[in-house]
């Protein structure tokens, strides 16, 4: 039996957190780690979610995933695996929320547009626009830019960094240098993510017509499930099936998850979070699962994320990102007011973070207003 009843000596702590910012009295009702998160959920990034998408571009239909709804799967995954590994269950759905909250419209496309457009000026990385996202960009608070969250938050946030950036990343960059590990807490949120979007890929990608049944067949962690399915209901139809095969192939991986971590943890026998931090990361899957689960994203990197529908998506919100940040680079005139400040300091970044925190629609919008001269403003 995985399930365990109490918090773990190593799991993170909201009454050691390692603090905030800003110096701020407790909540009367809630925890550090969970304050965060409302914080989180009450931020307009988080409400721009819903209109940001991962493969697909918004307006596609609406039966597809967008960040929102992926940051909610990744949230409920993170917080079982969480409970299961008596881990804190509130920093790992506060991380899960936020992780994305610095995506770019239009998913990798978009990314790679933004990134493109600013070689020149330290470049642009979803990752650490999320945690610009909560450390400056949020302004709703009287005393302070961004959303003032705990270290542990913005530690989880920063899943990678390169160590040119982590030098002027202060207190979260820190590990990059040191060659540390992040809380536990961390660690599985980002297992989780990705479990979250592979699954969530083949489900899209299926009811897209992009990807078929035959072609996944050929992915040992997919025919598996399925052969698994089709035994037992033999006549099944296509929706459900498709339903319960992903299912099931989510619960591989967590259930895996689970049991190798605990294994891993039983193995170094840690005591504090500060163990945690010294020794190399605990969280993984078993390594055949591992390799099942390679597998698995090397399938959807060549059938779904680089099928010609979806290049011909990604080449036209390539095309729009270059030619907004273009188009606002050359004139900071055209920036909204609040932007046109900041880009008298850095034009590049004001740019970047004006482009970034657009949704799909209101890119295309913003896209055609600027260059259709029909339009009207
Ligand atoms: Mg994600």
């Amino acid at each position: 039996m995985l399930i365990m009843t109490s918090l773990a000596t190593y799991a993170a702590d909201p009454s050691q957190t390692l603090g905030r910012q800003f110096q701020e009295p407790a909540s009367e009702t809630r925890n550090a780690f969970q304050r965060d998160r409302d914080r989180i959920i009450h931020s307009t990034a988080f409400r721009r979610l819903e209109y940001k998408t991962q493969v697909f571009v918004n307006h596609e239909g609406d039966l597809f995933r967008t960040r929102l709804t992926h940051s909610l799967e990744v949230a409920q995954m993170a917080r079982a695996i969480a409970r299961t590994l008596n881990l804190h269950e509130d920093l790992t759905e506060a991380i899960a929320l936020a992780h994305d909250l610095g995506h770019t419209p239009f998913g990798h496309a978009g990314q790679d547009a933004l990134n493109e457009c600013m070689r020149d000026f330290g470049g642009f990385e979803h990752n650490l626009q999320s945690l610009r996202v909560v450390e400056k960009l949020e302004l709703r608070y009287a005393e302070f830019d961004g959303l003032n969250l705990t270290f542990e938050v913005r530690e989880g946030i920063l899943k990678h960094c390169a160590i040119k950036n982590a030098r002027l990343l202060g207190d979260v960059g820190q590990r990059f240098l040191d060659k540390t590990s992040p809380s536990l807490e961390a660690q599985l949120t980002n297992f989780a993510d990705e479990i979250a979007y592979n699954n969530h890929d083949i489900d899209d990608g299926l009811r897209s017509g992009l990807i078929t049944i035959d072609q996944l067949s050929k992915v040992e962690l997919f025919a598996q499930n399925l052969a698994t399915v089709k035994a037992a209901y033999p006549k099944l139809e296509q929706k459900r099936l498709i339903h319960e095969t992903v299912r099931r192939m989510i619960n591989t991986l967590v259930v895996d998850l689970c049991t190798q971590s605990a294994q891993n943890i039983a193995q170094h026998h840690p005591k504090s979070i500060h163990d945690i931090r010294q020794l190399p990361p605990l969280i993984s899957f078993s390594s055949e699962v591992a390799g099942q689960n390679q597998k698995l994203k090397q399938f959807l990197r060549k059938n779904l994320y680089h099928h010609y529908k979806v290049n011909r998506m990604s080449a036209k919100a390539a095309r729009i990102v270059r030619e907004l940040f273009a188009g606002f680079y050359e004139n900071i005139g055209l920036l909204p007011d609040e932007f046109q400040a900041y880009a008298e300091v850095d034009k590049a970044r004001a740019v970047a973070d004006y482009i970034a925190g657009m949704t799909d629609r209101f890119a295309i919008r913003e896209h055609r207003k600027l260059f259709t001269v029909e339009e009207y403003l």
